[in-house]
């Protein structure tokens, strides 16, 4: 039973935890089907690779143990050294991967300013490098779906579209950063398969919104997925039974997904309180999960940081005087309620 001194835990939607119901399916296991998956001997593995690169329209997809190994993979087998990566400024592969561009593949990044971190194929279009010594070779444009530090926004299909064009004139790959896609799905109802259509390489991940404890999946052509294997395979991502691991990722797909479309609903409520509170300079206005408020400055920012420590809300501060919630399964309908109390309260505190 929750009580008033519960935490409500919106920092991210990796913090989701395994629900009684995939551990009741993880307990079913059949034994029979693990195997060793480096030597592509784990059903449950080979399975939830099959059945996802078809929902996405691939021939083939890679389970990997993290987001970041799946897109760091891909963009080492788009670059080479002294290549160029064009993405946004805030996009995932740039801040948050350790530099893994750089570090794995020796390719510089040429980076957006975009809107919610979604840009146009224009701005991209002037960014790709004439053949000359001077200039790195462009090789890639990625782009995120859902954009992260850009409050869970979804990109429209027009604009992919154009991207995906501009990328097959001038002879570029195109990824797409999918940790999130599913809630893209959900919010837009638009087809899984038009991405196996218009992107080179998409990255899925499990371990998000969809609640399974570890995982994410690379997506691509055959030739492609078989020279990622040996990457991750290089870089220490082979496993043995992860079997487990799929088999809880599968479950989530099959189980846990439609159920986000309350998360986006408790996003877009969150936000028309917070619009309430003092001191709020802006909200961005949430399309799925993600929920991204601005202060004023960082006085009013810091005070709403101490009053959700003692009200035992936690939530991550992004910079420019920014807060992100993010909503997820492990937020039951008694915490929401309990939440939206707490949050109001900062008015009389
Ligand atoms: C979480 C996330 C990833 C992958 O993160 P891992 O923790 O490495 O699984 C990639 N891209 C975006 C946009 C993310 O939010």
């Amino acid at each position: 039973m929750l009580t008033q001194e519960s935490i409500i835990d919106l920092r991210s939607d990796t913090f989701t935890k395994p629900t009684p119901a995939m551990l009741e399916a993880l307990g079913n296991l059949n034994l029979e089907k693990l195997g060793d998956d480096v030597f592509g001997e784990d059903k449950y593995v080979n399975e939830l690779e099959e059945s996802t690169a078809t929902l996405f329209g691939f021939e083939a997809g890679l389970f990997c143990p993290s987001g970041t190994m799946t897109n760091q993979i891909a963009l080492h087998l788009h670059t080479g050294f002294g290549t160029e990566v064009i993405c946004d400024e805030n996009a995932h592969v740039y801040i948050y991967e350790g530099g893994g561009i750089a570090a794995n593949s020796g390719a510089s990044v040429r980076t957006i300013s975009g809107n919610r971190g979604k840009f146009t194929a224009k701005q991209a279009e002037v960014l790709i490098n004439k053949e000359d010594v001077h200039f790195p070779k462009t090789r890639v444009i990625s782009v995120e779906n859902t954009t992260n530090r850009g409050g869970g926004a979804v990109w429209d299909l027009e604009e992919l579209e154009a991207i995906s064009t501009l990328c097959k004139t001038h002879g570029l790959a195109f990824h797409m950063d999918g940790a999130r896609i599913w809630n893209a799905l959900i919010a837009k109802k638009h087809e899984a398969s038009f991405y196996g259509k218009h992107v080179d390489s998409l990255s899925v991940c499990l371990s998000k919104g969809l609640g399974a404890p570890v995982g994410s999946l690379l997506l691509g052509s055959k030739d492609f997925i078989f020279n990622a294997r040996r990457v991750r395979k290089r870089w220490g991502g082979g496993m043995r039974q992860a079997g487990i691991l799929a088999l809880a990722g599968k479950f989530a797909i099959d189980h846990q997904w439609a159920r986000m479309a309350i998360d986006h609903q408790r996003a877009k409520i969150c936000a028309e309180h917070l619009k309430q509170l003092p001191g709020i300079q802006q909200v961005l206005e949430p399309e799925t999960n993600i929920l991204i408020a601005e202060f004023e400055n960082d006085n009013l920012l810091q005070a709403f940081l101490s009053h959700c420590e003692k009200q035992k809300i936690k939530l991550g501060s992004i910079g420019m005087n920014r807060i992100r919630m993010v909503f997820h399964l492990s937020i039951s309908e008694t915490d929401f309620e309990e939440l939206l109390i707490r949050v109001k309260a900062f008015s009389r505190s």
